[in-house]
């Protein structure tokens, strides 16, 4: 099993490489072939399963992909957004996003995604922005998020790749009713991922209310 097999890009296997992954880990290898695919997916999984490339790097292919098909324009919101508990994992995971996109543009000349970290406890004007040229990515914490749609500072028109991550320590900090009113914003199919660590009654539910026929990655 390597990541060629997958099609990957030459420049995105560069940057996995750059990163010291040479072989995809077990949630990967089932991960990846179903996301690329569209479907949406509950990985039931742990920090150290290699989870967030699962989310990430589909989301950053198909955003090149619509890129490439039809440049984004000023203003318009996010193709891809991830949803996560804390500041800190979403600093982590919008940090690895630029990341990978970085390396696809230098090893590939790939268009660089405009991504936006949507977190509390940073200025917002200074969030708002880098949005008004228009953004790919956005990785947000609920609340900050919230704030933003509520106020209109951009939409999910256009977004058509949705990952929780850590979906039990979002529900469990009491992040559901946040949660669930995000979810009211999307008007348009798309697709959806959730990952967790634990798989309580509470966060399956909740699963299978945003997930449309999800299949179970449990490793
Ligand atoms: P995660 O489980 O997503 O939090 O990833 C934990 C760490 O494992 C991160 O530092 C990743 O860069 C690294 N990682 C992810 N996938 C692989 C892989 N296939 N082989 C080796 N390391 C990996």
């Amino acid at each position: 099993k390597s990541f060629k097999l997958l099609r990957f890009p030459r420049s995105l296997v560069k940057g996995l490489v750059e990163r010291g992954i040479r072989k995809p880990s077990p949630i990967q290898i089932q991960g990846f072939p179903l996301v690329l695919s569209g479907r949406d997916m509950i990985g039931i999984a742990f920090t150290g399963s290699g989870k967030t490339l699962v989310f990430i790097l589909p989301i950053i292919l198909f955003c090149i992909d619509e890129e490439l098909k039809m440049p984004i324009g000023a203003g318009e919101g996010p193709i891809g957004l991830v949803v996560c508990p804390s500041r800190e994992l979403a600093g982590q995971i919008y940090d690895e996003i630029n990341f990978y996109s970085a390396q696809m543009h230098k090893h590939g000349g790939y268009p660089l995604l405009r991504t936006m970290l949507c977190i509390g406890g940073i200025d917002k004007r200074e969030q708002l922005d880098g949005i008004k040229r228009g953004v790919h990515i956005i990785v947000a914490t609920p609340g900050r998020l919230l704030d933003f749609l509520d106020r209109k500072k951009f939409d999910l028109e256009l977004c058509r790749h949705l990952a929780f991550d850590e979906a039990d320590r979002m529900i469990d900090t009491g992040f559901e009713e946040d949660v669930r009113s995000i979810l009211d914003f999307f008007r348009h199919q798309r697709q959806t991922l959730l990952f967790s660590a634990t798989m309580p009654k509470k966060i399956l539910n909740f699963a299978m209310s945003a997930l449309v026929k999800p299949v179970i990655v449990n490793v």
